[in-house]
């Protein structure tokens, strides 16, 4: 046993961290000042081969060359300077190439997969509703095969990557009839961008993550082939949820990204600021602090890496699962825990926009809610422990 990623995966972390500090940190503070979605450096992680990781070569990816730990290594290090960057390649792979690769027929993946993994083009993942976050179950958007087609009507929230310039499908679950029992039917329809009726509404105004794409959508009467289906009819809830699983180690790795940016950060100006006659990093109510930082930088690290590890031994799915579930709901609670601290070692100045902590400090309280909130991890973890929790 190790633990200890890989020369390979180090030297890899190496060549994303110093794109991430070339062409992201210089400009990550104006773009969430603008809310602006930087495209063109959306197609320079694509020419990185940041999209592919876990794709294959007949794809454009990486092939045997990558594997899902490279995927959180690449977004850790991309977190580490903007977080709004880190979720767009977060989404980009997780919850929009993952389910054409993992579902998709060979058409779907011709069709869709080479433009989406050289990052010339994103994928939207449409689940939230209005009334359906948690409950992702309630969904009310509906599909109904009409003349060879499915005519899709409802709407969608929260959708990251769904209405970017170069947006080019988003999948969607939708009630596709009615199972014995009276329970919903729901299946994954692919909605291409610029259907009829289809809609990416405007985007919202964010807490944090001010540099990611993120939009309401809505369908009305939108007309799309009837091979236009993911993977089996009836699956698509149970697709959502294990392409979820994944998603929630990527965030995970998202978030101790945040951690380890709040560790430099918290460092360097404890070296510089003085009071009282010194550096604030020798009195101890801050350096006791930093200490803290460590801590859970490291142990949000192994969990992370270590559900990763599982990802790509192929490990039983409920072990899986569960490590997953553990990893999302400890790094995430920590990183926002870590931007808290920073921004107190900073003193006034970390309430400021002029330092990245503020900005950091705003963008990680969405961890511990998108991809599953911390009390649906609770809720996954004390089920994964045989506890008959509602
Ligand atoms: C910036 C951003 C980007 C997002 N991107 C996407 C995306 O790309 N695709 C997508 O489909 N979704 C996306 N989401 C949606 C996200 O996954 C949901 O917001 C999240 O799952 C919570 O759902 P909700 O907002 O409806 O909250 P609710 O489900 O209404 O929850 C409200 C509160 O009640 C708690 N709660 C609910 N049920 C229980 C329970 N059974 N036990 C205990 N507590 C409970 C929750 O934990 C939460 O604290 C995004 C969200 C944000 C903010």
């Amino acid at each position: 046993m190790t633990y200890e990623l890989s020369r390979e995966h180090e030297e890899f972390r190496r060549s994303v961290r110093e794109f991430a500090e070339a062409e992201i940190a210089p400009h990550a503070a104006q773009w969430d000042r603008d809310h602006h979605f930087p495209v063109d450096v959306v197609r320079k992680m694509g020419a990185l081969g940041l999209f592919g990781l876990t794709a294959p070569e007949e794809f454009g990816g990486a092939g045997e060359d990558g594997d899902f730990t490279s995927l959180c290594v690449a977004i850790e290090e991309i977190g580490r300077v903007d977080q709004s960057m880190g979720i767009t390649l977060e989404a980009a792979v997780g919850l929009g190439i993952n389910p054409i690769l993992t579902y998709g027929t060979d058409e779907q993946r011709q069709t869709w997969l080479p433009d989406l993994v050289a990052g010339d083009a994103l994928a939207g993942f449409g689940l939230t509703e209005p009334g359906a976050g948690s409950d992702a179950g309630a969904t009310r958007t509906k599909a109904v095969l009409e003349n060879g087609e499915w005519v899709v009507n409802g709407a969608k929230q929260f959708i990251t990557n769904s209405g970017s310039d170069i947006t080019s499908l988003v999948t969607v679950t939708a009630r596709t009839g009615e199972r014995e029992g009276g329970k919903a039917e729901i299946s994954t329809i692919i909605v291409p961008s610029g259907t009829p009726g289809f809609t990416a509404e405007k985007p919202y105004d964010k807490l944090g993550w001010h540099a990611s794409d993120t939009h309401p959508l809505s369908f009305e009467d939108v007309r799309v082939p009837e091979a236009n289906l993911l993977g089996e009819r009836g699956r698509g809830y149970a697709q959502f949820l294990a392409t979820l699983d994944d998603g929630r180690v990527a965030i995970a790795a998202l978030a101790v990204g945040c951690i380890q940016a709040c560790l430099d950060m918290s460092l360097e100006y404890a070296g510089d600021r003085q009071t009282f006659g010194g550096p604030i990093g020798r009195k101890q109510g801050v350096a006791f602090q930093i200490a803290d930082l460590e801590v859970m930088l490291h142990a949000s690290r192994l969990l992370t890496y270590k559900a990763a590890a599982m990802k790509d031994a192929g490990a039983p799915v409920k072990d899986f699962k569960q490590a997953a579930a553990v990893a999302k709901l400890y790094a995430t609670e920590s990183a926002v825990t870590a931007t808290r601290i920073a921004t107190q070692v900073f003193g006034g100045y970390g309430f400021m926009e002029e330092y990245p902590v503020a900005r950091f400090y705003r963008d990680a309280k969405v961890l511990e809610i998108g991809e599953g909130t911390s009390e649906v991890q609770r809720m996954l973890i004390a089920r994964g422990l045989g506890l008959p929790v509602e």
